[in-house]
């Protein structure tokens, strides 16, 4: 079935797309407060100082730059920076290991959770850590496969995320 792309997403995709992530966030910084209050405050700085290089250096590039994409991001950076250069953001390259600092918002909380695991085992943290890995590998692959990337514009100009997770395919959008 062919993928209609939006040029304004519906509120409901932003809505959800940001409950997931501020629901990770907060099951990672709750874990990490098994160490102290600290750790979670350091978490939460680094996942807001993520979400700050995005906007600063990718999202000014993008063709949502002003407009509704399905993170809500879009707008946000139009006003708060000038628009950058559509050209730019698909002539970006971009490998697996870029991905690390994101993947690290996942990882970080896992680990210290598996660490509190081992040391005072507790229902309600294992079942938090499921939560963590279900939301993070889950509930970002519908959020961004189904409802974001599948309709998104930019990604039919061109997108170095669409071409490395879905290759050639990338332009036609991920099979449902
Ligand atoms: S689609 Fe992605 S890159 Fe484009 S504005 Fe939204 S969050 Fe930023």
């Amino acid at each position: 079935m062919e993928q209609v792309a939006y040029d304004r997403y519906p509120p409901w995709v932003v809505v959800l797309s940001n409950v997931l992530s501020i629901s990770i966030w907060i099951i990672g910084a709750y874990i990490l407060s098994g160490f102290g209050l600290l750790w979670s405050a350091l978490y939460l700085a680094y996942c807001i100082w993520l979400e700050f290089r995005l906007l600063r250096h990718t999202c000014v590039d993008c063709w949502y730059h002003g407009r509704q994409c399905a993170f809500g991001k879009g707008r946000l950076c139009g006003l708060l920076f000038e628009k950058g250069d559509p050209a730019v953001f698909a002539d970006r390259q971009i490998g697996w290991k870029d991905l690390v600092p994101d993947l690290m918002v996942f990882l970080i909380p896992f680990v210290g959770g598996i660490v509190l695991v081992v040391q005072r085992f507790s229902v309600s943290l294992a079942l938090l850590l499921g939560a963590l890995l279900i939301l993070s590998f889950r509930g970002n692959a519908l959020i961004r496969g189904k409802l974001a990337y599948a309709h998104c514009r930019q990604r039919e100009m061109g997108c170095p995320a669409a071409l490395l997770f879905f290759g050639k395919a990338a332009r036609e959008g991920p099979r449902p």
